[in-house]
C-alpha cells in the first residue's frame, strides 16, 4: 500500500499559478479608502492645497504639484475627517490568510 502511494504521487500539478494573477487583476492594484468612513476616491476627485491648487492628492502621494507641499494628512470630503495619508492605502495582502 505505501509503495503504491509513493510511486503514483509527487508532481503537485493541482497548484495553478494563474489563479493568483486573476485575483490581482480583479482588485486592480493598491486600493484607497477613507480610514474613517471607507469612502473611496475616484480619479476625478480633487483636493485643494493651501496655495489654492486643486489636484488628485493620491496621484502624487500627498504632494502638491504646484508648491511641493507635502500633506501628511488628507481630509475626507465625505466625513470631513483628517487621516494620515498613508492610512488611506489598503495593504495589498489584507484579507489573505
Ligand atoms: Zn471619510
Ligand atoms: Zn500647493
Amino acid at each position: 500500500m505505501v509503495d503504491l502511494l509513493e510511486r503514483g504521487g509527487g508532481s503537485g500539478a493541482l497548484d495553478d499559478p494563474g489563479a493568483r494573477d486573476r485575483e490581482r487583476e480583479r482588485t486592480g492594484g493598491p486600493r484607497i479608502r477613507c480610514p474613517k468612513c471607507a469612502w473611496g476616491p475616484r480619479r476625478e476627485d480633487t483636493w485643494a492645497c493651501a496655495c489654492l491648487h486643486q489636484w488628485n492628492t493620491f496621484d502624487t502621494g500627498g504632494v502638491c504639484p504646484a508648491c511641493q507641499r507635502q500633506w501628511l494628512e488628507t481630509q475626507c470630503p465625505r466625513c470631513d475627517g483628517w487621516s494620515a495619508h498613508l492610512a488611506w492605502y489598503v495593504a495589498d495582502d489584507a484579507g489573505r490568510h
